[in-house]
């Protein structure tokens, strides 16, 4: 048992028994048994870099090593925030805001490259305690995506703006609109050269670059000590991709998904599978109306029911206990969570 809740127990049996007891002493006025409480609810986060064909023989050292620090600091940045009062929104921000400014990830800064070799980028933020969602999708000039998505969430009576029309409700909030070569990295132009150049080619399962060429997002679910839990998603979307295509990261349902009585999902992955499976709320409906685990609806939708439909990718989820999951069916995915009783994983193969 979660040994939070086995100290709550403890505490309100105490509680209940002395007052029982002693009825006409001084009894424990409840807003002290309801504070004790609210102490000691556990919070939890959780977070992804990406599921992809990531192996350890295709990882310098060197790499490796700046994926496990970057994970590492962020995951532990977050959860500081989370032990020191700061809201599940704000803390899903700002862990998604680090990875978005790493050129690491296939987000913000780092974000892979369309056919025309532009950075088109889609993001999406879900707040659990009142279901209210934002998302934008095709933007090119605004640094943090998740940013302009909780602005969309907070300040407009919409769900989801897109390209144009997103950049200029961010410039009516104020927000900078920069110069899309911020987004330029050369290593991932380098792969939408070589995707490009092996277009039509049977790609080969050890070809890295090609296997790789549709991962990289980052996703965060956290919950606070109110009990809110919030989930957000941000990326680049697919290397090569044209035509204004939009994976799953926008779509409430499908990328991300949070309901405070039940998890937040954030999904990484081949989107178009993600949006027909719609994963995120899938997980949510399976504990919700079948009274599946988190860990069991997690497993049966990554390991089942998206590959049944020929996808591939994978999750990280917690639920309202603090409990987490990272599932994927890939061979690996950066990732990294403190559970609920503070234990911390950071991981990036199977
Ligand atoms: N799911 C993203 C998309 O399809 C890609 C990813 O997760 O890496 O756009």
């Amino acid at each position: 048992m979660n040994l939070r809740y086995l100290l709550v127990l403890i505490l309100f049996g105490f509680t209940a028994c002395s007052s029982d007891q002693d009825k006409h002493a001084t009894s424990t006025p409840t807003s002290t048994v309801a504070e004790a409480y609210a102490s000691e609810r556990p919070i939890a986060l959780v977070l992804h870099g990406g599921a992809g064909a990531i192996q350890k023989e295709f990882m310098s050292d060197s790499l490796e090593q700046a994926y496990l620090h970057i994970l590492d600091s962020t995951i532990t940045l977050g959860h500081e925030s989370l032990q020191n009062g700061v809201p599940a929104i704000d803390v899903v921000c700002e862990v998604i805001m680090v990875l978005e400014n790493s050129p690491l990830f296939n987000a913000g800064r780092g974000a892979v490259f369309t056919h025309e070799e532009t950075n088109e980028l889609d993001a999406s933020i879900m707040d659990g305690a009142t279901q209210n969602a934002g998302a934008i999708a095709g933007v090119h000039r605004i640094k943090n995506p998740i940013l302009l998505a909780k602005a969309v969430m907070e300040q407009s009576e919409h769900v989801m703006l897109a390209g144009q029309g997103a950049e200029e409700f961010a410039v009516t909030l104020g927000m900078d609109l920069i110069d899309p070569a911020y987004f330029r990295v050369e290593a991932r132009l380098e792969s939408l050269r070589r995707v490009k150049a092996k277009e039509g080619q049977q790609a080969s399962n050890y070809d890295p670059y090609i296997k790789d060429s549709k991962f990289g997002t980052v996703g965060c679910v956290a919950l606070d000590k109110t009990g809110n839990i919030v989930a957000g998603t941000s990326t680049g979307g697919m290397t090569n991709k044209r035509w204004n295509r939009i994976g799953d990261a926008p779509i409430i349902g499908a990328g991300t998904y949070a309901n405070s009585a039940v998890c937040g999902v954030s999904s990484t992955g081949w989107g178009e599978y993600f949006i027909r499976a719609v994963v995120a709320y899938d997980i949510a409906a399976l504990i919700d109306y079948k009274g599946l685990s988190l860990e069991e609806a997690a497993r049966l939708v990554i390991h089942e029911k998206v590959p049944a439909l020929g996808g591939d990718g994978g999750v990280v989820a917690l639920d309202k206990l603090g409990r987490i999951t990272m599932q994927f069916n890939t061979a690996g995915m950066y990732r990294a969570g403190i559970d609920g009783e503070g234990v911390k994983t950071v991981a990036i193969y199977e």
